[in-house]
């Protein structure tokens, strides 16, 4: 982890010229390349609720090869959603922008265990039932596992956002 500064302005740049600048919300860069549309699921972006959302798909990158960039104008992120955010895109940045100005740069940190965030598929899990616990998922190399019954996830993860 060396070059978290030295990426700042490299030829990258360019390439966000691609998709046009935000005044105040949430750049997430080097995404994994084609999964721009899981990221704006994981947000819980489908286009009704207005916000102003611009995407970059498979974007030529020095570091990546080929990248996805996601801007939405209006929204920061919580951290469940870096959360799960670094679970489809583990090499994402994550750019808070206010009048046009980047204040803020990270990376997402894959989490050790998400908690209330994914519902679990097993339909006989106690989390799953009416009772009040929460789901939790313990992250591992390949996927995340329900914590309660030991069910795996290894992909199609916004599928079971969701969670209590
Ligand atoms: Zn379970």
């Amino acid at each position: 982890m060396t070059d978290s500064n030295s990426d700042n302005i490299d030829t990258d740049a360019d390439h966000q010229l691609r998709v046009s600048k935000i005044q105040d919300g949430t750049v997430i860069d080097h995404v994994t390349g084609g999964q721009a549309l899981t990221v704006l699921t994981i947000l819980g972006i489908d286009g009704s609720g207005g916000e102003a959302v611009s995407i970059g798909m498979n974007v030529p990158s020095d570091r990546m090869g080929e990248k996805d960039i996601v801007k939405v104008e209006g929204r920061e992120l919580s951290q469940e959603e870096v959360d799960v955010l670094s679970l489809v895109a583990p090499d994402a940045t994550i750019n808070i922008v206010r009048e046009y100005d980047v204040i803020e740069k990270h990376r997402v940190e894959r989490p050790t265990e998400v908690v209330g965030v994914f519902s679990c598929p097993n339909a006989n899990c106690i989390t799953t039932e009416r009772e009040p616990v929460e789901s939790r998922f313990s992250v591992l190399d390949d996927g995340v596992r329900c914590a309660y019954c030991g069910t795996l996830v290894r992909e199609e993860f916004a599928a079971h956002i969701g969670g209590k």
